[in-house]
């Protein structure tokens, strides 16, 4: 079997087209603050994308630099001033942040109703109800993903590799609320192949180059790769084996080209939500 590839890249496109045209249908202009302290490189490459994409969808965007010294009690403060700031819909501060600084305290900081990236602890409590609530944009990425591929989620049985607080842990709850038999698995699962082989759907968030193989899939499942790894030649790869998975599995996502694309979709969707939902 060769697997339907989930095209995430013209998935994103769609989305963040129609997430433009909600923008221009509002009598206003939602408004995205992503902050970045200090000048790590991937973090600065992630915050420009973020930027642009902002830009390009119609959002009112601003990024806040501050340098890597910048004290906890003064990055509350620029926390404080856009919780209070009206043009202000969306508040993203990107992680990780230099050494010193608290990032839980810092989350905590932010008003639930613009945080945008769903990391605050009473948006991961709703999400976990099960309530409607901003949800980390990553897990939203790969549902919207499993929707355009019509893939059934209700009763099917899906696995997640992985339990992080940005990833695994969101997914999973995104999971159960579409009704779907969830597993998470993790660094001390003890037959993580076996849980794998048992999946209608396995989303992958591990960090560990190739780790899923062929044989561990069931013939006809559904593959989501969340995990971007760079090999020591350059290459970029997921956490599953793409080219062995893709003859087992009956759809997957590529790497790069499949969840990646879909996140920073998200967060322009979870930044016009808020807006709606703040200004009524
Ligand atoms: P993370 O915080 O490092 O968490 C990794 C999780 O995988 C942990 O729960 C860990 O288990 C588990 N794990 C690690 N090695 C394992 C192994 N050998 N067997 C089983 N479980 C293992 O990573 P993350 O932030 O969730 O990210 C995961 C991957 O997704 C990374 O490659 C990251 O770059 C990628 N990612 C992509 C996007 C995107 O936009 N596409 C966004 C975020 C992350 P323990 O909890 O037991 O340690």
């Amino acid at each position: 079997m060769s697997a339907r590839i989930i095209d995430g890249k013209a998935i994103a496109a769609t989305l963040r087209a129609s997430v433009r045209e909600r923008v221009a249908a509002l009598s206003f202009q939602p408004g995205l603050a992503v902050v970045l302290v200090g000048e790590n490189p991937a973090s600065t490459v992630y915050v420009r994308n973020k930027d642009r994409a902002a830009q390009e969808a119609g959002l009112r965007a601003q990024t806040i630099r501050m340098p890597a010294e910048t004290s906890q009690a003064e990055l509350l403060a620029v926390i404080d001033r856009l919780n209070r700031d009206p043009n202000v819909d969306g508040i993203l501060v990107q992680l990780p942040l230099p050494p010193g600084l608290l990032p839980r305290a810092v989350i905590e900081a932010i008003d639930p109703a613009k945080d945008v990236d769903g990391f605050h602890p009473l948006n991961v409590g709703r999400l976990q109800d099960g309530l409607d609530v901003l949800a980390p944009c990553t897990p939203t990425g790969v549902m919207r993903l499993l929707a355009a591929a019509d893939i059934p989620l209700r009763g099917a049985r899906a696995v997640v590799l992985g339990r992080s607080a940005i990833v695994g842990k969101p997914m999973s709850a995104l999971l159960l609320a579409a009704d779907a038999t969830v597993t998470v698995a993790h660094s001390r699962t003890r037959d993580i192949a076996a849980e794998c082989r048992r999946a209608d759907v396995l989303v992958a968030a591990v960090g560990q180059p190739d780790m899923v193989r062929g044989d561990w899939l069931r013939p006809g499942a559904t593959v989501i790769d969340v995990g971007i790894n760079r090999l020591a030649d350059g290459r970029l790869v997921g956490d599953c084996a793409y080219a062995e998975c893709a003859e087992v599995a009956a759809a997957i996502t590529p790497v790069p080209g499949g969840v990646g694309p879909m996140t920073i979709a998200c967060l322009l969707e979870n930044t016009v939500t808020a807006s709606i939902k703040r200004r009524g």
